[in-house]
């Protein structure tokens, strides 16, 4: 249902970000990826999404911390192919309590997780507007819905973009009409999801058991046990699968919404 359609998806050459980039491919749109990683590690996502069943596929290499970049970018990819679905997934996470918070990483969480979702959705939805169908969607987290300590930039970012979304899904709600889809602004709020992201955050709770035997998957289970119920990770494709949903003409009048791919985390 995505044939004839664009779609860029940030950061995806890796975790979450390529799992969306490949089943957008899978509905049949041409896709941009973006995102940091070796030329090897950018040519295998650029495989993976040809895989999936890409139209076409590019990456456009915009270093998401520099809006010129994204400029760049954004002009790119509109003389390529005109942009129909923006999916603003990069993000980056360091965690440490905030008096410890180094200002620099402040900079580059805030730039990265929502000033890089700004300047592309500025980019990017006069067009979308023009041609009366578009979708943007945003991958915040469950911590776009709530705190937890050690993490204020993060937070801070990801409640802001939750924010930004409703702006934009206001201001372009009444864009296009049923039948052309509409344009539509809405988040997704992961809570722990199975990519390299929280290896880190993994490691240091396998660590806090003072277990020298303890393993990664003790690690898991610590860090599932105090936030999502489920004691269940989300898979990258259980969130792709949500944009797809988001994509369809037949959800034009979602929008402004935040959904929520938790295990119940955020219903306590
Ligand atoms: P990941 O580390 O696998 O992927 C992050 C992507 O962002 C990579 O492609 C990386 O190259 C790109 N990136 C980082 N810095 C960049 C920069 N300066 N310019 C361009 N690209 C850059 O992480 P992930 O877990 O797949 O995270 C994807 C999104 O999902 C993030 O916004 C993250 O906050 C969010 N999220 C993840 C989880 C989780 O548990 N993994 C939970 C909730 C939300």
């Amino acid at each position: 249902f995505l044939a004839s359609r664009t779609a860029l998806v940030t950061g995806s050459t890796s975790g979450i970000g390529l799992a969306i980039a490949c089943g957008l491919a899978a509905a049949g749109a041409k896709i941009a990826i973006n995102g940091l990683g070796s030329p090897e590690q950018i040519d295998a996502a650029l495989q993976a999404v040809r895989d999936a069943g890409a139209a076409d596929v590019r990456h456009f290499g915009a270093d998401l911390r520099d809006p010129e970049q994204i400029e760049a970018m954004m002009a790119a990819i509109d003389a390529w192919s005109p942009l129909d679905v923006l999916v603003n997934n990069a993000g980056i996470q360091h965690a440490v309590p905030l008096a410890e918070m180094p200002t620099q990483k402040w900079n580059d969480i805030l730039a990265i997780n929502l000033s890089s979702a700004f300047h592309s959705m500025r980019l990017a939805m006069p067009g979308m507007a023009a041609r009366g169908y578009g979708r943007v969607v945003n991958i915040a987290s469950v911590h776009g819905l709530v705190a937890s300590v050690n993490k204020a930039p993060y937070v801070a970012s990801k409640f802001g973009i939750v924010g930004l979304s409703k702006v934009a899904a206001l201001e372009y709600a009444a864009a296009g009409t049923r039948d052309s889809g509409g344009i539509t602004v809405n988040c997704i709020c992961p809570g722990w999801v199975e990519t390299a992201l929280i290896e880190p955050q993994i490691e240091a709770r396998r660590h806090a058991l003072g277990n020298p035997g303890a393993t990664r998957d003790d690690g898991v289970r610590a860090l599932l046990s105090e936030k999502q119920p489920s004691l269940r990770m989300s898979l990258p494709e259980d969130i792709a699968s949500m944009v797809l949903w988001l994509c369809r003409r037949e959800a034009h009048n979602v929008t402004g919404a935040s959904f929520p791919i938790d295990g119940g985390w955020t219903a306590q």
